[in-house]
């Protein structure tokens, strides 16, 4: 099968082409990222803006990459949510126009299963399988029993943790998104600051991290105070130190405790170095497979919503060309 791919759930506009929900045909990223800087985060009409401006550049993009035309495609998938409403309809919209154009059938995809399937791009999965996603928007540990069945084990109760890292990072005057930039900056800094970490009640897979995010003000504004000035470095390094433990131990405890085959990580954040250092660490102990995506598909990209997509279209799901946003869309 060749899978038409379309994502413009947030600051992306993203066509790609995959062969048998496994194999990346072409795969085209339009980033805004530029646009957005100055204003310290994604702004949702300039978002929208952008994505009706490239979409079809970035689709024309995609076949060219790809050298086969519209005969060969099965079907078109696209992201219907969750993300920005104006940002997601400008993808579902362009969806059902060449679905209905092309006769072609239409599936949508949710955001997160897209993000999970990227690691299928790499690696066949293996059941039982336990995906931690970690984004700008989520940190979910789901477990998959099979293709395309996802069972919601635990999830923040407040900040994903990309968001408290984008938080954090403006606290330090970082530029947007500030991921990146922490994770730099924890490699030469030093963990000096002792952050709570937050394990919740005993057995709960929940995360939260708006307590850590707080704790993280005070410290810099008590020692202000006093007239000191922690180094950036090493708020880095103690913030990071504690997310990284909190998200690989509570993934390691549900690893075993559902007897998984395979352990994957998705989402913006697990490009993070220092995540990806402990997980490799503590499962190396383990017999446990873990699987982490390359960067380039760590973050927002339409090659993972097409192999998601692929699933769903060979597991016999269709939308009709009512198709809607869905801006908190349900995984399930
Ligand atoms: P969602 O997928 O939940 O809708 P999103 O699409 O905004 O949200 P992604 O594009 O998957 O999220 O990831 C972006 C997030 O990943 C940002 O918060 C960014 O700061 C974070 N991020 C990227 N690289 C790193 C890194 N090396 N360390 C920590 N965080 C990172
Ligand atoms: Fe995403
Ligand atoms: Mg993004």
């Amino acid at each position: 099968t060749f899978i038409l791919g379309i994502e413009t759930s947030c600051d992306e506009t993203a066509v790609a082409i995959v062969k048998n929900g496994t194999e990346i045909v072409s795969n085209v990223v339009a980033s805004q990222i530029e646009s957005h800087k100055r204003f310290g985060g994604v702004v949702p009409e300039i978002a929208s803006r952008h994505h009706v401006e490239q979409i079809t550049v970035v689709l024309e993009e995609a076949f060219q990459e790809a050298d086969i035309n519209w005969e060969q495609i099965d079907a078109i998938t696209v992201t219907e949510g969750p993300g920005l409403v104006g940002a997601l309809l400008v993808g579902v919209n362009a969806a059902k126009a060449l679905a209905f154009g092309k006769q072609k059938p239409l599936v949508g995809v949710h955001h997160i299963a897209g993000h999970i399937y990227a690691n299928r791009l790499e690696k066949e999965f293996a059941f039982p399988l336990l995906a931690l996603i970690v984004s700008g928007g989520h940190t979910e540990l789901v477990l998959m029993r099979e293709h395309g069945s996802y069972e919601l084990i635990g999830e923040t109760r407040d900040d994903a943790a990309g968001e408290a890292y984008d938080k954090v990072a403006r606290m330090l005057d970082l530029p947007y998104p500030g991921g990146p930039h922490i994770d730099r900056l924890a490699t030469i800094g030093e963990e000096t600051i002792d952050f709570p970490r937050a394990w919740l009640e005993d057995g709960s897979y929940d995360f939260s991290f708006s307590g850590l995010k707080s704790s993280v003000i005070n410290k810099i504004h008590n020692a202000k105070q006093r007239g000191e000035t922690l180094k950036a470095e090493d708020i880095a390094a103690s913030f990071q130190a504690s997310v990284v433990d909190v998200l690989t131990t509570k993934t390691l405890r549900a690893a075993k405790e559902f007897n998984v085959k395979q352990v994957i990580v998705a989402g913006g954040v697990a490009a993070n170095k220092g995540l990806r250092t402990e997980l490799e660490a503590k499962f190396s102990e383990t017999n446990i497979p873990l699987l982490i995506p390359p960067l380039k598909l760590c973050t927002d990209n339409a090659a993972m919503i097409a192999a998601a997509g692929t699933i769903a279209y060979e597991q016999g799901r269709r939308s009709g060309l009512d198709l809607n946003a869905n801006p908190s869309l349900l995984l399930k």
